[in-house]
C-alpha cells in the first residue's frame, strides 16, 4: 500500500470518529488532523492548537495498523483532556479502550524508519530496481527471485543514497556499491 492510500485510510478513520453519533464526536470535531515528517514520535495531540499529528514518515515505513493505533491513542488524549486529564492515566486508558487503541503509553513494537538499502538485480550493465528495501544487510549469495531462477546471484543491495544518485544520473552501475 502506498503512502497516499495509507493517509486516506487514516483521514477517513478520523472523519468517521468525528461524525459518529457518540457524544465524544463533538470534542473531536474541534481538532484537526495533520501529517508530519517526524521520525522520533508516532504522533501527538496538541491541546492548545487542537491538533492531532501523525508521523507520515513512520506511516510510510510501517504497517498501517501502527498508525491506526496511534490515531486512536491521540484521539483518546483529546477526549481525556476534555475531562481535565493529561498523560496516560485512568481517564485516558478508558478512552483508549473505548476507541480500540492499545491502552499503554507507547507501543512496544519495533518501529521502522527509513530503510537503508534497496534490492536490485544486475544483469551486465543493466540495473533493475526491485520492490523491496531492507533496514540491515542481508546475504544474497545463492539467492534468486521467486519464480525466476535466472536471477540467481544477480541480486544485490545498494545503499539508498547511491540509488538516488544513480537515478539522477550521477553514478553509473560500475560506480555503485553492490552488496551481496
Ligand atoms: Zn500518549
Amino acid at each position: 500500500m502506498d503512502l497516499t492510500a495509507k493517509k486516506q485510510i487514516i483521514l477517513d478513520l478520523f472523519t468517521q470518529l468525528q461524525r459518529s453519533d457518540a457524544p465524544y464526536s463533538a470534542i473531536l470535531q474541534q481538532y484537526k488532523l495533520v501529517f508530519t515528517q517526524t521520525k522520533t514520535q508516532l504522533g501527538s495531540c496538541h491541546y492548545g492548537k487542537k491538533q492531532i499529528s501523525i508521523s507520515q514518515h513512520i506511516l510510510a515505513n510501517n504497517d498501517i495498523e501502527i498508525q491506526i493505533d496511534t490515531l486512536k491513542h491521540e484521539c483518546a488524549h483529546a477526549l481525556a483532556f476534555a475531562q481535565g486529564d493529561r498523560g496516560h492515566g485512568s481517564v485516558w486508558r478508558q478512552w483508549a479502550i473505548k476507541l480500540g487503541a492499545t491502552p499503554r503509553s507507547r507501543t512496544s513494537e519495533k518501529i521502522k524508519t527509513q530503510a537503508k538499502y534497496h534490492l536490485v538485480r544486475i544483469q551486465g550493465a543493466s540495473l533493475q530496481v526491485l520492490q523491496r528495501t531492507y533496514h540491515r544487510r542481508v546475504s544474497l549469495k545463492g539467492k534468486y527471485m521467486r519464480h525466476d531462477k535466472s536471477s540467481l546471484n544477480q541480486l544485490y543491495l545498494i545503499p539508498l543514497a547511491e540509488l538516488d544518485a544513480y537515478k539522477a544520473g550521477e553514478l553509473t552501475v560500475n560506480q555503485l556499491t553492490l552488496l551481496q
